[in-house]
């Protein structure tokens, strides 16, 4: 996620923590460096004009300049106004007090409404509520036979009439949920390639039958500024109360997550991160720009731990990281639990400075096999200090392991990485790249 703008300006950040003065010239420059990134990023050119002004007021100020750690405020002002950009807080959904809360996802096709409907009930149900999902979309016949996969799927009932009229499809519903007792109804609708007319008339229509507490559009992240056109559009058009941007996982730029917001003022609610049911997170503005600021996002890290792991072992997992209590016995667990994480390229993304060092730390999945040999060779002494594993017991342990000695000091360096993450992670929460001010 966002890569490409997340090295550039980490690279900008980096000269600016080397200086110990900084000059109105030095922000200056560091200025410009960061409109090109941003802008490289298809950040909309207003917001990055705004948001390169205001940043620059602030940080030629004397109170700056003249800090102790020039560098690390301006990237601090950065970091405030990324956050700023992004709405500030994160937005909840409208749950209406009378149930069912009504939401409607509306947006272009392809872009992920089918998906994200499920995947937001599939959310929703996570945290009690009973959804019921409504196939509104009667144009494209695979829509409905999709919804009712992905129905089955996460077993969330799927309410369809078929190639009736989609408003009278909503408002009945909306009936069927009253009876049954299913407290959220999330309705897919049909998209169309382009904004039309027709699409604007079908939304209005469903919209003032059954009055949505909640439309949210849904949008393609990877179509940068053209995301973020029309998400103006149907605001302009609709009336939307909020954004899911989907497929952000493949979204090396980042600008229709920086854009959304400023250019249309409706915030993202939530974000698409995958294919599968679960590839949904809460949007958070803060975590957002700690993860292109290259300093980590650990709040999500430890929600994805939490969920992945019974409440038991994330305990451990959390105690185990305070203390720092690491044994090659846990790297091996932990291994084993982050892979039910998601790619574990993805996970280590979110740990604060891991960005650059990912390229030196491959942990490979397939590898597992290997590594799970290499400890079970091992001595408990030797699991708990790996220190004393020198030359003579790396060769017991590769011909005990099957493996080579070259293999066993490998997995001997990644943990000592992961040890010396460990560290960084407990020490600097969320803060590895304002803290300590080395490079
Ligand atoms: P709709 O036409 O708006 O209903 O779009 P769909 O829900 O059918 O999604 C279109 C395609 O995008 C499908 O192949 C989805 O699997 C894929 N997709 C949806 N959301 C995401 C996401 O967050 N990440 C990735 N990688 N793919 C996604």
């Amino acid at each position: 996620m966002f890569q490409g703008l997340s090295e550039k300006l980490q690279e900008t950040f980096k000269r600016l923590r080397g200086k110990g003065k900084l000059t109105e010239d030095d922000v200056n420059e560091a200025m410009r460096e960061v409109r090109m990134a941003l802008l490289e990023a298809d950040v909309n050119f207003k917001v990055v004009k705004d948001f390169v002004a205001k940043v620059k007021e602030r940080a030629i100020g004397s109170e700056v300049l003249e800090s102790l750690s020039p560098g690390q405020q301006v990237i601090k002002i950065v970091n405030e106004e990324m956050v700023a950009l992004m709405g500030g807080v994160s937005s909840k959904i409208n749950i209406s007090s009378k149930p069912p809360t009504v939401i409607l996802l509306a947006g272009l096709q392809g872009a992920g409404k089918t998906t994200h409907g499920a995947k937001l009930a599939n959310m929703l149900k996570k945290q009690g509520k009973h959804p019921l999902l409504v196939a509104c979309d009667i144009y494209r016949p695979a829509a409905i036979k999709q919804l009712q996969v992905l129905g089955e799927q996460i077993k969330v009932p799927v309410f369809s009439l078929g190639t009736e009229k989609p408003v009278k499809i909503a408002q009945e519903s909306i009936r069927q949920a009253n009876s049954q007792g299913q407290d959220v109804v999330i309705i897919d609708t049909a998209g169309r390639l382009h904004i039309n007319e027709e699409l604007m008339g079908e939304l209005r229509d469903i919209k003032s039958a059954v009055k949505p507490q909640e439309i949210l559009l849904v949008v393609d992240a990877m179509t940068g500024q053209d995301a973020v056109n029309v998400a103006e559009s149907f605001h302009r058009e609709l009336g939307i109360d909020g954004v899911i941007l989907t497929k952000l996982d493949g979204d090396t730029r980042g600008g229709a997550a920086l854009s959304v917001k400023a250019v249309t003022g409706c915030p993202i609610k939530f974000a698409g991160i995958g294919e599968k049911m679960d590839a949904i997170e809460p949007f958070y503005p803060e975590r957002m720009a700690s993860r292109i600021l290259g300093m980590g996002d650990v709040l999500t890290l430890i929600e994805k731990a939490q969920s992945a792991f019974d409440e038991k072992k994330a305990k451990e997992m959390e105690q185990k990281l305070r203390k720092q209590e690491f044994t090659l016995d846990d790297f091996l667990d932990q291994m084993q639990q982050l892979k039910k994480m998601g790619p574990l390229s993805s996970i280590l993304e979110m740990i604060p400075g891991m960005g650059k060092q990912l390229k030196d730390v491959q942990i490979n999945e397939k590898d597992m096999a290997h590594v799970e040999a290499i400890i079970h060779s091992m001595t408990s002494e030797e699991r708990r200090k790996p220190v004393i594993i020198k030359e003579s017991r790396k060769k017991r342990i590769a011909k005990g392991s099957g493996t080579s000695i070259q293999e066993v000091g490998r997995l001997l360096k990644q943990f000592e990485q992961m040890q010396k993450m460990m560290k960084q992670l407990t020490n600097n929460p969320g803060m590895g790249m304002l803290g300590g001010g080395k490079g």
